[in-house]
């Protein structure tokens, strides 16, 4: 049997076992805590730190092909992977295009891609300059490290500027100044790209975020033929310019003029391709595993003409409950994922339900009762 070894040990690996298991693929994981989601899953993981050697060593040793759920690792990482003998997807190339923000978005614009206006920051000066040239608001963000709104701060005026400086550099962490953007919502589309450079997109989707957290996804979005061609543009030209391999969630701004702008790529099955598991042909998990171990690539059309997916976020903490999911599943059609993640805090990814019908208002309606269901 192949084995597949994934850095990262969560939903996204969790899920993408449950995919691997029924081409027939063993998957290894490799986390830095034990008991992690996914590795309760296979016999075959290893608990350390990604830059230990021997860790690292012992993980190499279980694995015929890699991949990551997880953007945090760092490239020199995959480096060694590859340098070991092991292909490795995505490389650590296109990681080092991405993992730094600043570097992504000068990798995007040098691509042609459309995006904000926005600027490495060494102090509170070149922000207070950069505000000069494309006014206040804007969006601070750490460079690197930063996922669901955690590396951000929107400032609305100078004043906002010296707390947000504080409180993201902490540790002298790198920078970057974006211009606001007054977009009216929030697109996203699924990228699957084969070895051979062979691309594929998902419809493309409506993101709704709270507090910078992904809640809702409604596929397809509602937009006009002309946005969701230039949707489609931006995250094939975005994956193109990272020369990826695998599934990559691209997410963009949608304005009311009519533009789209790029926001942000992740170089992995993306919580906004949730939906594909019961509503394509082929979920991002199954099509991700293909892709990167150069096998044929999955249709990626709908199965149905709406789906909603909407996340369940802990509502408290402490120890998870013994049968979380059952009170959903009185919902018809509710398709219910928990994460099995032992412990619950407040706002942190527990799950995620999804529902396909005939109408999104039908659909979302399903979908935010089983979410609300759900004891965690
Ligand atoms: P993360 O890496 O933490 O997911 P993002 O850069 O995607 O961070 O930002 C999270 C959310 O913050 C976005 O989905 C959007 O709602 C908001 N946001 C980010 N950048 C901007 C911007 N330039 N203008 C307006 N809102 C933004």
């Amino acid at each position: 049997m192949i084995r597949l070894g994934i850095l990262g040990g969560g939903q996204l690996a969790q899920m993408m076992t449950q995919a691997a298991v029924s081409l027939g693929v063993e998957t290894a994981i490799f986390e830095r805590r034990a008991d992690s989601p996914a590795a309760r899953l296979t016999k075959h993981d290893v608990a350390g730190d990604w830059t230990s050697p021997q860790a690292l060593a012992d993980f190499i040793a279980l694995c015929d092909v890699v991949t990551l759920e997880n953007e945090f690792v760092d490239a020199s990482v995959l480096e060694r992977i590859a340098e070991a003998g092991l292909p490795v997807y995505p490389t650590a190339e296109t990681l080092r295009r991405i993992q730094d923000k600043f570097i992504q978005k000068q990798t995007m614009d040098a691509a042609d891609v459309p995006l904000p206006a926005f600027a490495a920051v060494d102090d509170l000066d070149a922000v207070r300059a950069f505000a000069a040239v494309h006014g206040w608001p804007l969006v601070l963000k750490a460079r690197r490290d930063g996922y669901d709104g955690y590396g951000n701060a929107t400032l609305r005026t100078a004043d906002d500027l010296p707390a947000a400086w504080e409180r993201l550099s902490a540790g002298d962490r790198a920078l970057m100044v974006e211009a606001f953007v007054p977009f009216s919502h929030e697109l996203a589309v699924m990228v699957l790209r084969g070895r051979d450079g062979e691309t594929r997109l998902y419809p493309v989707v409506e993101t709704v975020q709270k507090d910078h957290i992904c809640h809702v996804v409604r596929a397809p979005a509602s937009i006009s033929p002309t946005m969701k061609q230039a949707a489609e543009r931006i995250a094939a030209q975005a994956v193109t310019a990272v020369d990826g391999v695998g599934v990559f969630g691209v997410e963009m701004f949608a304005l009311d003029d009519g533009r789209v702008l790029y926001n942000e790529i992740a170089p992995r099955p993306h919580n906004s391709g949730h939906y594909t598991i019961e509503a394509c042909r082929t979920s991002q998990f199954e099509n991700h595993i293909r892709a990167v171990l150069g096998w044929p690539l999955g249709a990626t059309d709908m199965t149905a003409p709406y789906a909603v997916m909407v996340n369940v976020l802990g509502r408290f903490t402490g120890h998870a409950p013994a049968f979380a999911a059952r009170d959903a599943l009185r919902v018809p059609n509710a398709h219910v994922h928990i994460y099995s993640k032992r412990d619950v805090r407040v706002g942190r990814k527990m799950g995620h339900v999804t529902v396909t019908g005939e109408s999104m208002e039908e659909a979302e309606t399903a979908a935010r009762q089983a979410a609300d269901l759900i004891g965690l």
